[in-house]
């Protein structure tokens, strides 16, 4: 059962889990629930944990939901070239039943489909990196401080808050929250990076600059340093 795997990862904290009724096209593929502390006061709510970050900042919020949800699909828009976002967890599901849903992997060219399975991922892992990447957010310098209340949840999760400890994952330096407002042609100057771009849970991923991002690639962190570690081997006299 999906619920009790669920209680197993979360186990330093009980959360509510309470089915949440959703509609779309893919909602009947996975049960959305409540991720709330358990026996808490109030409506139910699966991003109650973005919901301040969501007022004052909701690009920043939107952004976090985005990446831990979805695929980040093919930029170009063509038939073959896939759709551009779709829940990482449809792409769980076989060619056969995506085919229910409308969508027909087989027209899509062999990169793509290869492209879009990679960034698969069950419900439980796309929430638990909501929550993560909500944290090293409110840890960037400069970040807005968050009610006690989402303080507590997020720091349950991940430890003690420690302002300005987050850094972009691959160049490891500090990331400060204003960068959130540099874009550059349209696209954030901080992406939402993986240590292993096959790999999307919680221990796997991060914040960088779209710079580091784009030049780690489809590298693994590991494989990436050791690129640029051969690099410079190279270049030095
Ligand atoms: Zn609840
Ligand atoms: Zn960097």
């Amino acid at each position: 059962m999906k619920s009790q795997k669920f209680k197993v990862r979360f186990n330093y904290m009980e959360v509510c889990l309470k089915p949440l009724s959703t509609t779309g096209k893919f909602s009947k593929v996975v049960q959305r629930k409540c991720f709330l502390p358990k026996d808490h006061s109030g409506k139910c709510s699966e991003f109650h944990f973005l919901s301040h970050l969501h007022t004052v900042k909701s690009s920043v919020s939107n952004k976090i939901r985005r990446d831990s949800t979805h695929t980040t699909g093919a930029a170009w828009k063509s038939s073959d070239a896939g759709p551009n976002r779709i829940f990482r967890w449809a792409m769980l599901l076989s060619d056969e039943e995506l085919l229910e849903y409308g969508l027909d992997m087989s027209a899509l060219k062999p990169g793509v489909q290869l492209k879009l399975r990679e960034k698969a991922a069950d419900y439980d892992s796309c929430i638990e990196v909501a929550i993560k990447l909500t944290y090293l957010t409110y840890n960037m310098a400069g970040a807005p401080t968050p009610p006690d209340e989402i303080k507590n949840y997020l720091e349950a999760h991940h430890g003690s808050f420690d302002l300005g400890s987050t850094k972009c994952e691959i160049c490891q330096e500090p990331l400060n929250f204003a960068l959130f407002n540099e874009a550059k042609v349209g696209r954030a100057a901080i992406e939402t990076c993986h240590l292993n771009p096959r790999i999307h849970n919680a221990q796997n991923v991060g914040f960088g600059h779209r710079e580091c991002n784009i030049a780690q690639g489809n590298k693994t962190l590991e494989e990436f340093y050791a690129w640029i570690d051969g690099i410079l081997k190279r270049a030095s006299l």
